[in-house]
C-alpha cells in the first residue's frame, strides 16, 4: 500500500510500505476512505514530538471501510464504515472505565501517528478495534463525520465542557484556528449569550463570525481586555477557552476571566507560561487542562445526523490520498490558503479543486472475516 511516511524534521514522503497486518486479536485493519491533516502533523513534521520515529506514517482523523477483524473483534463486522477516533481505548484500564479514554494506560491513547503507524495511508491497523471506532450513522457522508475524529471533540470536551459554558454566558475564544473555531460551533450547543473570538489574523476572524461569534477582536491592533470588560460591565468573561498554546494567549484568558470565572486550557504548550497568582488568588478562578477523550463522540455523531450539528464548512480543501503531500503544503500555508481542515479522499467523488478525476490507487477485495 502507500502512506505518508515521516522521515525525520522537515522530512515526509507518500510511498510504498508494506501492507498492515493484524497483530493482536484485538485489532482490525481498516482501508482508509477519507483522512485528514492536523496541527499536530506540522509539529511532529517540525520536530517537536521526539517520540514519533522516523518511519512512522503520520495522521490520526479517517474515516474507513473495515476489512479484516482479529478473533477476539465482535462489535464490527468486514464492511463496516467506521470512524476511527484519534483517541484509542484500551477498555479495560482506569482511566479507560472512567471514559478518560486520552489518559489510557493500556496501550491506547493518542497512538496513531504518533507512536504507531497513522491513517493517511491506504490501510491501517486499529488496536481495540471494538472500543476505539465508532460506525458511522447511515446516510451521512465522510466528511459530516470526519471532523468528530479529532477537532470537534478536542474544543468541545476541552474548551466548552472544562469551561463549563452554560447559557447566558460571555465565552471568549483565543485562537479562531479549526480548534477555536470548533469551540465557537459546539459552544452554541449551551446557548452562550455571547461568544467573543480574539485572533491576530483577521481571515480568521471572519471565519469566526461564519461559525457563530458574536464579537470578534484583533489583539494585534486592539486591546482585548478592554474590550472585553466593556462588554461585560467590567466583570470579564464567564468562559475563556485558550485555543493557541502560547504563553500571551494563556495569560490573556487569565487576564479576561470574570472573577469565579473558568478558563479552559486547548492550546498544546512547548513553553512555559506565568500563572499569575498574584492578582488571582482572591479571584475564584478555575483553570483547566486536558487531552481530548473523545467519550461525546456518540453525541457529537447524534447531533449531526439530527441536522443539528453541521461540521462540513470546516472542509475548504479536497485531495486525492495520493496527492497528501501536496495538501500539507496547503494546510501548512492557511495564512495564504485560507485551509481550515483539507479533506484526502481514497475515491474522490468529483469534487477536488482542481476538477481532476483520479483514480483510487488501491482497491481491496474484502478479505476473509477471521
Ligand atoms: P492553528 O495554529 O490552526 O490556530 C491557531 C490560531 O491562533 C490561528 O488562527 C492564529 O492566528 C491564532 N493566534 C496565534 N497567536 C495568537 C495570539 N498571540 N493571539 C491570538 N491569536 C493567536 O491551531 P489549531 O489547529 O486551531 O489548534 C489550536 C491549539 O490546540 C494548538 O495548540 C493545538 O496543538 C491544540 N490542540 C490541543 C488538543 C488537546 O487535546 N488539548 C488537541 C488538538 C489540538
Ligand atoms: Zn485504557
Amino acid at each position: 500500500m502507500n502512506a505518508l511516511v515521516y522521515h525525520g524534521p522537515g522530512q515526509k514522503a507518500w510511498e510504498t510500505v508494506p501492507d498492515p497486518t493484524i497483530l493482536e486479536p484485538t485489532d482490525a485493519i481498516v482501508k482508509i476512505d477519507t483522512s485528514t491533516i492536523c496541527g499536530s502533523d506540522l509539529h511532529i513534521l517540525k520536530g517537536d514530538v521526539p517520540e514519533t520515529k522516523p518511519g512512522t506514517i503520520l495522521g490520526h482523523e479517517a474515516v474507513g471501510t473495515v476489512v479484516k477483524i482479529g478473533k477476539a473483534v465482535t462489535t464490527i463486522a468486514v464492511g463496516d464504515r467506521v470512524l476511527i477516533s484519534c483517541i484509542t481505548s484500551c477498555g479495560r484500564c482506569r482511566f479507560c472505565k472512567e471514559a478518560k479514554y486520552g489518559l489510557c494506560s493500556g496501550g491506547g491513547g493518542w497512538i496513531f501517528g504518533h507512536t504507531i503507524d497513522g491513517l493517511q495511508a491506504e490501510l491501517a491497523r486499529v488496536p481495540f478495534a471494538d472500543t476505539s471506532v465508532y460506525p458511522v450513522p447511515d446516510g451521512l457522508t465522510d466528511e459530516q463525520v470526519l471532523f468528530v475524529s479529532d477537532i470537534l471533540p478536542t474544543a468541545y470536551e476541552v474548551g466548552v465542557l472544562n469551561g463549563g459554558v452554560e447559557p447566558g454566558d460571555t465565552v471568549a475564544v483565543v485562537g479562531a484556528g479549526p480548534i477555536g473555531l470548533a469551540a465557537i460551533m459546539t459552544a452554541q450547543l449551551h446557548t452562550p449569550g455571547q461568544i467573543i473570538a480574539i485572533d491576530l489574523a483577521d481571515a480568521r476572524l471572519e471565519k469566526a463570525r461564519e461559525f457563530g461569534a458574536d464579537v470578534t477582536i484583533n489583539n494585534g491592533r486592539e486591546d482585548a481586555i478592554a474590550i472585553v470588560m466593556g462588554l461585560t460591565g467590567g466583570l470579564g468573561a464567564d468562559v475563556a477557552i485558550e485555543a493557541v498554546g502560547v504563553p500571551d494567549t494563556f495569560e490573556l484568558c487569565t487576564a479576561l476571566i470574570r472573577p469565579g470565572g473558568r478558563v479552559a486550557n486547548v492550546g498544546v504548550h512547548g513553553k512555559c507560561a506565568t500563572l499569575h497568582l498574584e492578582t488571582l488568588w482572591t479571584r475564584d478562578v478555575t483553570i483547566t487542562t486536558g487531552l481530548v477523550d473523545t467519550n461525546t463522540t456518540p453525541k457529537l455523531l447524534k447531533l449531526i445526523e439530527s441536522g443539528r450539528l453541521d461540521p462540513s464548512p470546516f472542509a475548504t480543501h479536497h485531495f486525492a490520498l495520493a496527492d497528501t503531500v501536496e495538501a500539507y503544503d496547503v494546510f501548512g500555508a492557511a495564512a495564504e490558503t485560507g485551509a481550515l481542515k483539507v479533506v484526502l479522499e481514497a475515491h474522490p467523488v468529483g469534487h477536488d479543486d482542481r476538477g481532476a478525476t483520479v483514480a483510487p490507487t488501491y482497491a481491496p477485495e474484502l478479505v476473509g472475516s477471521r
